[in-house]
């Protein structure tokens, strides 16, 4: 973590700005290693400042190691801008993607200086993990399947969506996770055609597909994982073919996965071959998105995303084919990009598999 504000104060220099500010919490744990909800940052060429109100003074001088934490009352953004001023800050770069537009007006009405949206002046650097993070993000990932395997065995026909997702979320926790990653979708028969299906009172029966997309946040880091499965008999007509071809579309990704291909490259070895399968309309999203202290941060894998891929990255690949009425499959490991390729983190199997009833 001590190597991370060198690297931002490389990119202030870079931008020719005095100084960075930030009320986001992922930009500030990532910085400041602080895990609370509500917090403001200010760094400049010199000093790094971290301020909180009452309610987190003592979580932030356990938490925050380097940096003069000072306790402020009243608004934070407001203080925040009246800090920049004081270190004489005349030119503060921002990420406009962890401001909302009220904070944004109150700064700027404290704060006489120039401000610059930049929304890669952080997300640059955390697009590249260091391989603590890429450990905690395979313990996080190694947490989550772990409760995968366990449950399996408890889905019976009757049992609902919800019912599932809340066995997931309460597993996660009792290992030692803070909470899911995101709200975990499980879906089952036709539902599995929405690609991001909330979890309902649909019970489970004979014959149904289940789609399952879960994941942990462990030690301030995420992880992500979809499986699809079949539960008692496979769903006819549609599944074996589908799973098949997105089983296979994953599985090319993978190879592909490497550094030196553009997102979009890697996005379309996938996306081509169930193109050819005439899917191609059945698969509207993109190929995946990075995952770290958020399950969804750069970079984004899809048809428009220029981001060559370099060691250090970790995405998601997780190719899908829904088909509305009938059900849809999705397939999604966790990966890390690594010098000669990529290191899957997701162990689990992907054949296809039958769930006794
Ligand atoms: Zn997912
Ligand atoms: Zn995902």
């Amino acid at each position: 973590m001590r190597q991370r504000i060198p690297k931002l104060r490389e990119r202030l220099a870079a931008a020719g700005c005095d100084a960075f500010f930030s009320l986001s919490p992922p930009a500030n744990q990532y910085l400041s290693g602080f895990r609370g909800s509500t917090s403001a940052i200010a760094v400049t060429h010199t000093e790094a400042v971290f301020l909180c109100d009452f309610r987190y003074t003592e979580q932030a001088q356990i938490q925050v190691e380097g940096w003069a934490v000072e306790e402020v009352s009243g608004s934070l953004p407001t203080r925040l801008a009246e800090r920049l001023a004081g270190l004489g800050a005349r030119t503060a770069v921002y990420d406009p993607q962890g401001l909302t537009v009220a904070q944004l007006s109150e700064i700027q009405q404290a704060h006489d200086g120039t401000l610059k949206p930049d929304a890669d002046i952080v997300a640059a650097l955390r697009q590249i993990k260091e391989p603590g993070e890429i450990e905690a993000i395979r313990q996080a990932s190694a947490l989550a399947e772990g409760v995968l395997a366990d449950l399996m065995c408890e889905l019976r026909a009757g049992t609902t969506e919800r019912e599932f997702a809340a066995r997931f979320e309460y597993e996660f926790k009792r290992r030692g996770a803070s909470g899911p990653a995101f709200d975990t979708i499980v879906l089952f028969g036709p539902r599995t055609s929405l690609p991001h299906g909330a979890p309902d009172d649909t019970p489970l029966k004979t014959g149904d597909a289940v789609l399952l997309d879960f994941g942990c946040r462990l030690n301030g880091y995420c992880s992500d994982l979809t499986r699809t499965y079949a539960f008692g008999t496979i769903p006819q007509p549609w599944f074996e073919g589908a799973y098949e071809l997105v089983l296979t579309a994953q599985r090319i990704a993978l190879e592909a996965a490497r550094p030196g291909i553009s997102a979009r490259e890697l996005d379309a070895t996938a996306r081509d071959l169930i193109e050819e399968a005439g899917q191609g309309k059945h698969f509207g999203h993109g190929l995946g998105h990075g995952v770290g202290i958020e399950v969804h941060e750069a970079p984004r894998m899809n048809r428009e995303s220029e981001t060559i891929l370099e060691p250090g990255m970790v995405i998601t690949i997780e190719p899908g084919v829904y088909l509305p009425g009938q059900g849809g499959i999705r397939i999604e490991d966790l990966v890390a990009v690594t010098q000669g390729g990529c290191d899957v983190l997701s162990e689990t199997s992907k054949e296809l598999r039958v769930i006794q009833t």
